[in-house]
């Protein structure tokens, strides 16, 4: 495979992954980690006698995350690859009214923070001014969805960290939030480019942004409270609780991502318990820009629900906006 097939692959590859995640993360949700069954076991399908957390959806389908992260995905593309944030802000509002890209067009799982915004948006405020600004208000409900971005990016470090903090203010404006949109952002760019060491370079790009831009003294002040503690050590499992605050989220995907193989670090993400569906989407992103579409396991890939609906199409617009 030559270079520019290796990046489509792997492109395709962290869709799928965040895809593959999300659904697989799906029926174990809100479980605390010591009533799921085996790493082993954990499956689209739960073992036998493992109550499902939504009984009345197939396995293999994606939640909130997974539809939201498409609407990124498919408003990028109509754009020649630049965030319209009116535009993306829509394309949410059309998921949580009418199931546009949920599979079966149906919605579930919906984030209550996420639910407030978009209400606001319905009634006229302006996308860039529907986040929640409030410390209480950092969820994961942003940084499930904002892989996309990478998929497509073309540009600087720079533009991919604005365009990060940008998409979040829809539903989550806090800077914390938009850091680690930003954060996680890099760190998938970085594993696509097959940089050395993505993690700790992208702890360093982003502290290096922050330090030369006084207006962002808020991102700074979040970053050295909440990622540079932990930044540069390898994480234990005791460090990650799979909630779903969005710094709990980011750190818990790293750890699952620890792991080479990707579906082991799918499970080790739903391992954690509580929102295992958002744990395992954002480190199914990363697993699989590292193995690309072509190496992923061929069962998870087929018993992916929505590809028909939703899914094909998408890919083959990003396989024209690279070849
Ligand atoms: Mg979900």
């Amino acid at each position: 495979m030559n270079r520019d097939a290796d990046l489509l692959d792997r492109r395709l590859g962290g869709l799928y992954g965040l895809l593959i995640g999300d659904a697989l993360g799906v029926p174990y949700e809100f479980n605390e980690p010591e009533c799921l069954p085996s790493l082993e076991s954990l499956g689209y399908q739960p073992p036998a006698g493992f109550k499902r957390t939504y009984p009345n959806i197939a396995p293999g389908t994606w939640s909130d995350d997974g539809a939201q992260a498409l609407c990124l995905l498919e408003s990028l593309l109509k754009h020649q690859g630049r965030l319209d944030l009116e535009d993306f802000a829509q394309s949410l509002w059309a998921w949580y009214q009418q199931g546009h890209m949920a599979v079966d067009r149906l919605v579930f799982d919906v984030g209550i923070q996420s639910a407030q915004s978009l209400q606001l948006l319905s009634d006229g405020h302006p996308a860039s001014q529907c986040g929640g600004t409030h410390e209480r208000s950092n969820g994961n409900g942003s940084l499930m969805r904002v892989l996309p971005l990478v998929l497509l990016h073309r540009g600087s470090d720079t533009e991919l960290i604005e365009r990060a903090h940008q998409q979040s203010l829809v539903t989550h404006a806090h800077a914390r939030s938009q850091m680690c949109c930003a954060l996680y952002c890099l760190w998938a760019w970085y594993e696509l480019q097959r940089t050395a060491e993505p993690w700790a370079t992208a702890v360093q790009t982003l502290e290096t942004y922050y330090a030369t831009k006084p207006l962002l003294k808020d991102h700074l002040h979040e970053y050295q409270q909440c990622i540079q503690p932990f930044a540069l050590k390898s994480l234990n499992r005791s460090d990650c609780t799979g909630t779903g605050y969005v710094v709990d989220s980011l750190h818990s995907a790293r750890w699952a991502c620890q792991s080479g193989d990707f579906l082991d670090v799918i499970r080790r993400a739903i391992s954690l318990g509580h929102d295992t569906d958002t744990t395992a989407c954002i480190a199914g992103g990363i697993a699989g820009i590292r193995c690309g579409l072509s190496r992923l396991p061929k069962d998870l890939v087929s018993g992916l629900r929505g590809q028909e609906e939703w899914l094909l199409s998408l890919c083959e617009g990003i396989r024209e906006a690279f070849l």
